[in-house]
């Protein structure tokens, strides 16, 4: 099986049962994230998995928003983050010890257990509307479970109380390709009203544990044969597919900002012994350099005149 142009999230409903869902299929942009960093396979299995995720639980996001899924825990791997961006951008990166990662025989661990090298810590989800909005919503809760999966149904039964139902497959193929999908349904809120069949809610999630890994992973199956093949007694209707992409929001101006809020005792620290400060993105890899002086005059005079 060969990588296609097959990057996309839709949502669609389950109109006779009042459900809404978001269904993902990744080919190219999830190889590309995955081949910037090169991580060891449970890494780069969760950067993956946190990847999808995030396009799963973005179907909030404004044009100029940004969805966040951060975990944060106390074992080998410290930090997972993946974002989007209301224009189908995403990327995602993971912080690990590696050392700590190789005592754990990270090729041990099995694939229902990954979560468990982030260790005890939390998960938070973040919405930044970006633009003109100011509106930022936050959610957190403690890590639980061993795969991705299972922490963020945790979280819709604890902090949103919103029945929530996944399904996410990832595979690497044999020639080196990776393969992505998912599903994702959950209750509208007015769920509960008296004419939605209460047997709905429970047939759907028959239908998508149904659901193989194969079908879900297949490229040769269009999304829509797939949702119609689980759902068409339940009267699904798609919207329109949205195209997503890797794509990276790093540039040289937000580097020299982070540079700028530091200290000058931070910055020289940083310099090397030819007096250029080189920064790397951790989600794209691409490496920044600063001359330190330069960097100092420029800061020392802020009216830009040169002396
Ligand atoms: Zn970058």
């Amino acid at each position: 099986m060969t990588t296609r142009d097959i990057d996309m999230v839709e949502t669609f409903f389950l109109e006779d049962s009042n459900l809404r869902g978001r269904i993902v299929r990744l080919g190219r942009a999830v190889n590309d994230i995955l081949h910037t960093h090169a991580y060891p396979a449970p890494v780069a299995t969760l950067t993956g998995q946190a990847a999808v995720m995030a396009l799963l639980l973005s179907s909030m996001l404004k044009d100029d928003g940004i969805f966040t899924l951060q975990a944060q825990g106390d074992g080998p791997v410290g930090t997972l983050v993946a974002d989007i961006t209301g224009h189908g951008n995403v990327r995602a990166c993971a912080r690990f010890d590696q050392d700590r990662l190789d005592r754990w025989e990270a090729d041990e661990v099995p694939e229902t257990a990954y979560m468990g090298l982030i260790g005890r810590g939390h998960m938070v989800f973040t919405i930044d509307q970006g633009g003109e909005n100011t509106e930022r919503y936050q959610g957190v809760v403690e890590l639980k479970g061993g795969t991705l999966v299972e922490c963020v149904q945790h979280y819709f039964t604890q902090s949103e109380q919103i029945a929530t139902g996944l399904r996410l497959a990832l595979r690497r193929d044999d020639d080196g390709h990776w393969h992505a999908g998912a599903i994702l349904l959950q209750k509208m809120p007015d769920s509960a009203k008296p004419d939605v069949d209460p047997d709905a809610w429970n047939r759907a999630m028959v239908l998508l544990q149904s659901c193989t890994d194969d079908e879900l992973l297949n490229a040769e199956l269009p999304v829509n044969d797939l949702l119609y093949r689980l759902f068409h007694q339940e009267g699904v209707r798609a919207q329109e597919p949205q195209p997503v992409r890797h794509q990276c929001r790093c540039s040289a101006d937000r580097v020299e900002n982070v540079l700028v809020a530091m200290s000058s005792e931070e910055r020289l620290d940083l310099a090397e012994e030819d007096g250029k400060i080189s920064v790397k993105c951790e989600f794209c890899s691409r490496e920044y350099k600063f001359d330190a002086a330069e960097l100092e005059h420029k800061l020392n005079n802020p009216s830009g005149v040169v002396q």
